[in-house]
């Protein structure tokens, strides 16, 4: 039997993830908080739900891709959330970036209700969204990944169960440690290209082959020479991350020096008021300090 889902969340990334649910075949309803934005996909044929209770009750699987950890709450633990839906048997899939503990509390709320969940948050940018070959990091029962996976990989490609509930979004965290720290690198490198007189897109074009390359590299360098600020991740959600780092490295006792450097750097970016911009303007902090702009 085709599971029937449901989608929560058509921001930059939840768009392009529902979109290559419903190309792939499965039947979808979605809700999102600001209406206007389900249209695109109720033309290319998603039912469109008015709560997400009713999102819930019309489906077997709920995918949810909100903000931060009260958005999450809000649309499965709130007034017409998930949970007032949901039957039993259901699945969660909570593919947000949030806190892993409490995750750990809302796979505890559906587990009384009879509904599992699982963690799995994604990595791949608004780029992998659209394509569909985003990396997901898997917390939760291997039961529940089994049922998951056909509408899974409609999304990623690389699906890896990493552990039990939370463990999904732990592996995330670990992933936007790496993340800030290559931004960070790729930003410098960049300043010294500037600094040194050397041809910028030729000097991207050397290193990018090499052992300095990265996805970071690859998709946000050019766009920092074409001072193209978009976001495919704003700043203001990548300090959300950085703060929930910053919390669970604290709990266990870790040093993330660089990392608390580049959530500084970032705020003196948001005191400027720039929070929308996309995460490569991290540059924009460096021009600030040296007194000069990288231009393409
Ligand atoms: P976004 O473009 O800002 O979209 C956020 C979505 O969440 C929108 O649909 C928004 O609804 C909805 N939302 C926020 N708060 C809500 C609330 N309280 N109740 C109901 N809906 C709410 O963000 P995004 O870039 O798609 O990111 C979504 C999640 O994926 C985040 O957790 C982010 O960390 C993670 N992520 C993003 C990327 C990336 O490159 N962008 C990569 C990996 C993971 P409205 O339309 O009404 O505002």
């Amino acid at each position: 039997m085709t599971e029937r889902i449901g989608f929560i969340g058509l921001g930059i990334m939840g768009r392009g993830m529902a979109a290559n649910i419903l190309k792939a075949g499965f039947p979808l309803t979605v809700w999102n908080r600001t209406p206007e934005r389900t249209e695109a996909l109720a033309a290319a044929g998603a039912a469109v739900a008015a709560t997400p209770a009713a999102l819930a009750a019309a489906s077997d699987i709920v995918i949810t891709c909100v903000s931060d950890t009260p958005d999450v709450q809000a649309v499965i633990l709130g007034e017409d959330g998930v949970l007032r839906g949901a039957q039993s048997g259901s699945l969660v899939i909570d593919m947000s970036t949030i806190s892993p503990a409490v995750t750990q509390e809302i796979a505890a709320a559906l587990s009384a209700r009879g509904v599992a969940m699982l963690d799995a948050p994604v990595s791949g940018g608004s780029e992998g969204a659209a394509r569909g070959t985003l990396s997901i990091m898997v917390g939760g029962a291997v039961e529940a990944l089994e049922r998951a996976m056909p509408v899974l990989q409609t999304m990623g490609q690389r699906i890896t169960h990493v552990g039990s509930t939370g463990a999904g979004q732990t592996v995330k965290l670990v992933n936007q440690v790496i993340v800030v720290g290559n931004c960070l690198a790729m930003a410098e490198g960049l300043m010294l290209a500037q600094a040194g007189g050397v041809d910028l897109e030729k000097a991207l074009e050397a290193v990018s082959g090499g052992a300095a390359g990265s996805w970071m590299l690859s998709n946000r360098g050019p766009q920092i020479l074409a001072r193209d600020w978009r976001p495919g991740f704003t700043i203001d959600l990548q300090q959300k991350d950085l703060r929930l780092v910053l919390e669970a490295a604290d709990a266990v006792g870790t040093p993330v020096p660089g990392t608390a450097l580049v959530f500084q750097l970032y705020r003196t970016l948001e005191a400027r008021g720039l929070g929308g911009d996309g995460n490569h303007a991290l540059i924009k902090a460096l021009e600030a300090l040296a007194g000069f702009e990288v231009a393409g």
